[in-house]
């Protein structure tokens, strides 16, 4: 496996006595796409949080998934896709996303309570919250439906991450349109499969257990990881489950497993400051025997908090390069502890 990275260094004068100083800064390649990512910024990553409950005052009078609302408000599936509507599950409601990004997307609400702070999300929540979501893309399966290829989750938690709402919800969507990034890696893993003969990340895994640099442990069959080249700004926690190409082919006890090292990145981050993440699935089409299914979840914060400045600037947005402010290596001793079985 070869990790590459180009270290740059920047000079600068004191502006009084002109003595010199130099700024390091790296741009690391990631392994699989070729994507670079900078190292740079550094700082210590220990943010103030807010006052949560001034944050949330007031914003279940408007919020759609409150449950004096979410079964009025919220539309229901054609009938040849969910006959009955919605899925529900105890106070858990799953509907059509009204806002959709594609044709089969829904929005799983993560139950009755309004605001959940994230120390206290479980794994029990997590797993409740992701079999909701996998009743839908088993209806959307069994349809043989054209855009059931990839199978995905995606969950944006709290304001700082792109959530409009602070009541925790899941994105939950079955297409035939792999989003970019999920795409550009898994061109990539076929290419190195192809050439290797090797699956791309049972060698990253591999790798990086034994450099154990960046290696946080496991959960079952689940690879914990601080990325090498982070799209975060605090990093990003990698989970690979091994033996597993797509959504579809995760058991019940993978969910508990990933759910559970999900939790873990956010006690760790909690400790940092850090309130918000976004979680993604990264999965294969059924039969990509060249991939792995992966879960990433990337803390996100804000550059300048009383502004409301975030972390997302110029060389991120349009030019899709990324900014993390710590090394990776060092990241994975803040969060080791919380990885340890
Ligand atoms: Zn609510």
């Amino acid at each position: 496996m070869k990790f590459e990275a180009n270290l740059k260094e920047t000079v600068v004068l004191d502006p009084k006595n002109k003595t010199t100083r130099a700024i390091p800064s790296e741009i690391r390649k990631d392994p699989l796409t070729g994507r670079t990512a900078r190292i740079c910024h550094f700082m210590k990553l220990k943010w103030e949080k807010p006052d949560f409950e001034k944050m949330t005052a007031g914003t279940e009078k408007t919020c759609p998934f409150c449950p004096d609302k979410v079964l009025s408000i919220t539309p229901y599936f054609a009938e040849d896709l969910i006959p009955e509507g919605r899925l529900i599950s105890g106070d858990m409601v799953l509907f059509p996303n009204i806002a959709p990004y594609d044709s089969l997307g829904a929005v799983a609400t993560f139950g009755s309570r309004h605001y959940i702070p994230m120390t206290e999300i479980t794994p029990e929540l997590i797993v409740k919250g992701f079999l909701l979501a996998f009743d839908f893309f088993k209806r959307v399966e069994s349809l043989k439906h054209p855009e059931s290829v990839y199978h995905i989750i995606n969950w944006n938690y709290m304001p700082a991450s792109g959530s409009s709402l602070i009541h925790p919800h899941l994105q939950v969507f079955s297409t035939s349109s792999a989003p970019n990034l999920m795409r550009q890696e898994l061109e990539a893993a076929k290419k190195y499969y192809e050439a290797n003969g090797t699956n791309f990340w049972d060698d990253l895994v591999k790798s990086e257990e034994s450099e154990n640099k960046r290696f946080l442990g496991r959960t079952g069959r689940t690879s914990w990881l601080s990325s090498y080249a982070p799209i975060g700004v605090a990093g990003d926690v990698l989970g690979v489950v091994d033996g597993v190409n797509s959504t579809l082919g995760l058991t019940k006890k993978d969910l508990s497993d990933i759910a559970l090292g999900l939790t873990k990145a956010m006690t760790a981050y909690d400790r940092l400051g850090i309130y918000s993440f976004n979680m993604n699935f990264f999965t294969g089409a059924a039969g990509d025997d060249f991939t792995r299914f992966h879960i990433l979840f990337s803390p996100r914060t804000f550059f300048n908090q009383a502004l409301g400045t975030p972390d997302v600037g110029a060389l991120r947005n349009l030019f899709n390069e990324t900014l993390c402010m710590a090394f990776p290596e060092d990241i994975r001793d803040m969060l080791a502890p919380d990885f340890k079985p």
